[in-house]
């Protein structure tokens, strides 16, 4: 069986500095809000190109302390993609704000930035830009519509570590006024459990992030904010500085896959995914599309090649959201129908990915 991604041997690549990394915190006897996480998060931040990085526990938390830490105010509005993974709006509803979809462009899955301006309300105080599967969402035409009507960038970094966006030169995490990242052991940057961290070359920002995540305190028992408690164990810190230092070696790799897919996959009954240039894609997701997507995850698996389908079902129809049901969001309900993802991972053998080619084209 070729798996979609094997986290075992992903892993297992950097096995003795991760074993030293965890042996040396367990040994540290110090297991929250230490050097580790420091460390990690001076490193990321310079990774980055940021002034700051705050760790947090997840990457959903990573977006619900940018918005908290906003203070908006109750039915303001935050624009964000109609095809995210679900993460990025519950953080917005979490905080008793509406969030206002935008279909993406088909060809980049990302928002399309000309369908914004018609969604913006006197009410909107954010555009939520998502760099889906990987690929830095193209920012020009957002900056000017945020200068225009004065509104702060976020920026779901989930599925896009490393990436750099194609214009400006910079990593995502340093495009907007803050950047959520999530460290899931399945993103192209994973720790061993959930971890998270927040961007931004914002002081007052960083410095009220840390407090929210933190119970909403600066001061041990001196409680400023109603905050929550969404750390990064010292643990997950230090296996993340190793992992740190072979990312963008990991996300050439993606890079290689990707490109190899890319040239050799020539079944007419497949719709093979762009990217604008090298860098600004770091395919966390190899996502095809197909009019008999499901057929075609039948026959994969009779083959031995697991798939996934990021997302089965568009945040607007499920059924957590009834207020979103209304909506007619065409594009967005093609893509959930039709998309599926191939096996991607840095782990991955070449004579799997050339497997994976032989039997698609065998389709
Ligand atoms: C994974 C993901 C999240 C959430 O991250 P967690 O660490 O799982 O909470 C948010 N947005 C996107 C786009 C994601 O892929």
């Amino acid at each position: 069986m070729i798996k979609f991604l094997d986290l075992f041997e992903l892993n297992q690549t950097y096995r003795k500095e991760i074993d030293e990394a965890i042996s040396r915190v367990l040994d540290s006897g110090w297991y929250l809000l230490g050097k580790e996480v420091q460390n990690f998060e001076k490193k990321f931040a310079d990774f980055c190109g940021t002034k700051h990085c705050v760790a947090c526990a997840n990457g959903l938390d990573g977006l619900r302390l940018i918005i908290k830490a906003y203070d908006f105010k109750e039915n303001d509005e935050i624009i964000v993609p109609a095809n995210t993974y679900i993460a990025s709006i519950l953080a917005i509803s979490d905080n008793a704000l509406k969030p206002v979809l935008v279909e993406p462009d088909i060809n980049t899955y990302n928002i399309n930035p000309d369908l914004i301006e018609e969604k913006i309300t006197p009410n909107t105080k954010a555009i939520m830009v998502v760099h889906l599967y990987g690929q830095a969402v193209d920012m020009g035409k957002i900056y000017t519509l945020a200068q225009k009507y004065k509104l702060k960038i976020i920026e779901d970094c989930a599925q896009a570590h490393g990436a750099i966006e194609l214009y400006t030169q910079k990593r995502v995490g340093n495009l907007g006024d803050a950047g959520a990242f999530s460290f899931y052991p399945g993103k192209n940057l994973g720790c061993l459990g959930d971890g998270g961290c927040i961007t931004t070359n914002d002081d007052n920002l960083a410095q009220k992030i840390r407090a929210l995540a933190n119970y909403g305190s600066h001061i041990k028992y001196q409680n400023l904010y109603k905050g929550l408690n969404s750390r990064l164990d010292e643990i997950q810190a230090g296996v993340l500085s190793v992992k740190l230092k072979y990312l963008d070696e990991d996300n050439q790799k993606r890079r290689e896959i990707a490109n190899f897919y890319r040239t050799h996959i020539n079944n007419p009954k497949i719709i093979l995914p762009q990217s604008q240039d090298d860098k600004s894609h770091v395919w966390h997701l190899f996502v095809i599309r197909s009019k008999q997507r499901d057929e075609l995850q039948k026959y994969l698996e009779k083959n031995q090649i697991q798939t996934i389908i990021h997302y089965p079902i568009p945040p607007h129809k499920q059924e957590c959201y009834p207020e979103l049901h209304h909506l007619n969001l065409h594009i967005s309900e093609q893509i959930h129908e039709e998309v599926l993802s191939l096996p991607i991972s840095p782990a991955m053998q070449d004579t799997q990915v050339k497997k994976v080619v032989e039997i698609l084209n065998a389709w």
